[in-house]
């Protein structure tokens, strides 16, 4: 495979920008080998500068749920930017978007966008404090909420891989007011309200944790901390920027059916542009300036591009509810034939799927957070990763990151993907 222009940009990148990236997973760190520069893509396939063709699991992170350069989103967003890319007051498209999501979605009454799911989180959990009078927020380990102070206590995804569980620059101060669970473990959560009594404001979640690999919770757990926080009067927050709209047009709260006061929101609901938003129950968005005292703004949030790409694909999506049983059936096909490979060649691995996301751990398990998570084989990922690579399969480039699925795969991607698979784990197994 030649990826001189890759390397040629992966060299001058890394002079000028820190890495040569602009988000830390992108360097292939964990994985090693040269980060590959992309020049466009296209349905379900990414084509780097070398014009190196891939089939890509990544799927920008979640937002190309029916695959790259959608026609509708590309019409939509090249039509809105004719009349200005940016107004600084309100636009139709701000409305149209929030009614979509506030009549689909039931607790979200009412709902503010904002750039980034990392500036979601960190506005739920301000919005959450400002309710309700309290400082100290809960996380769960290897949750991952964006890179606010608040949450770089041994977050997950990005900083796990680099080895800094928690990130210098956080002040300690900060740092006190965030208390650190394990994932699907409802004891340890009821000791953490119990020794903080009326202290906790928030316990943020991702209902099905996807920046340690993927791992769903286990039954009773979701249900559980909602009765947690009702007896403690503790705002619960679902993190849905990557499981919203994806494991279902309602996301985990539909398909597990446990309802948040507040819910964050990103990648999906901007189709690849950069969006976030944070929304739930009226009595607590009203908190929010300029209706309450809670402040937060942004000179962008809103952006017409940003607003027409989200509300052409959420719209496409609301209208076709049949494209999420077509993703459940190209992941389960998928899965199960990951899992066959795997069992055929007595290769320790514990396998999730919820919808089109997909984690493979390879340890024997059980894995039900963080610290099962951590146990998987790094090496053995990194060997997989290229192994793929090299047949035109594009995973994540990080153990603990989860498999995105598009719509735009075919079967015959899926099975060319199961065929490099098979390869890749005999490859290594006879090596
Ligand atoms: C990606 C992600 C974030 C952060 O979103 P950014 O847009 O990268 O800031 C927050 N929470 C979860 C669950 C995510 O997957």
């Amino acid at each position: 495979m030649n990826i001189d222009k890759s390397k040629e940009l992966y060299e001058r990148a890394e002079k000028v920008i820190p890495g040569g990236v602009n988000s830390p997973v992108r360097a292939f760190n964990s994985v090693g080998g040269t980060p590959l520069f992309m020049k466009k893509a296209e349905g379900a396939y990414l084509y780097d500068e070398d014009g190196n063709k891939y089939i890509d699991f990544i799927s920008s992170w979640g937002p190309m749920l029916l695959g790259h350069a959608e026609p509708d989103v590309v019409k939509a967003v090249s039509e809105v930017a004719k009349h200005s890319t940016s107004f600084g007051a309100p636009t139709r498209l701000e409305v149209e978007i929030a009614e979509l999501i506030t009549s689909s979605i039931p607790g979200v009454d009412k709902i503010r966008m904002v750039n980034s799911g990392t500036e979601a989180c960190m506005s739920a959990i301000r919005v959450a404090r400002g309710y309700t009078g309290r400082e100290k927020v809960l996380k769960f380990k290897g949750c991952y909420h964006g890179h606010g102070d608040s949450f770089l206590i041994e977050a997950g995804s990005g900083a796990l891989t680099m080895g800094h569980p928690s990130s210098p620059g956080v002040t300690s101060g900060t740092a006190k007011d965030t208390l650190i669970a394990e994932f699907n473990d409802l004891n340890q959560v009821e000791e953490i309200l119990t020794a903080n009594k009326d202290e906790v404001a928030a316990i943020i979640l991702e209902p099905i944790a996807g920046n340690m690999g993927c791992i769903p919770p286990k039954k009773g757990f979701l249900e559980g901390l909602r009765r947690l926080c009702d007896d403690h009067n503790v705002v619960m927050i679902m993190d849905e920027v990557m499981t919203g709209f994806r494991v279902h047009f309602g996301g985990a709260q539909a398909i597990y059916d446990v309802q948040a006061d507040l819910v964050t929101y990103g990648k999906i609901i901007g189709a690849g542009l950069p969006v976030g938003a944070y929304g739930g129950k009226k009595e607590i968005m009203d908190y929010v300036a300029p209706t309450g005292p809670v402040y937060q703004a942004g000179t962008l949030s809103g952006n017409p591009l940003a607003m027409a790409a989200g509300l052409t694909l959420l719209k496409k999506l609301k209208e076709q509810p049949e494209v999420y049983d077509e993703l459940d059936k190209k992941s389960s096909i998928l899965e199960k034939g990951f899992r066959n490979a795997l069992e055929g060649l007595n290769v320790p691995h514990v396998i999730y799927r919820v919808g089109s996301m997909i984690g493979i751990f390879y340890t024997e398990g059980p894995v039900e957070g963080f610290s099962g998570a951590e146990k998987t084989d790094k090496d053995f990922f990194g060997k997989i990763f290229h192994g793929m690579l090299e047949r035109g399969v594009y995973l994540p480039p990080s153990p603990f990151e989860a498999f995105f699925l598009s719509n735009a795969l075919t079967m015959e991607d899926i099975s060319h993907t199961l065929t490099a698979f098979e390869e890749t784990l005999e490859d290594i197994l006879n090596h």
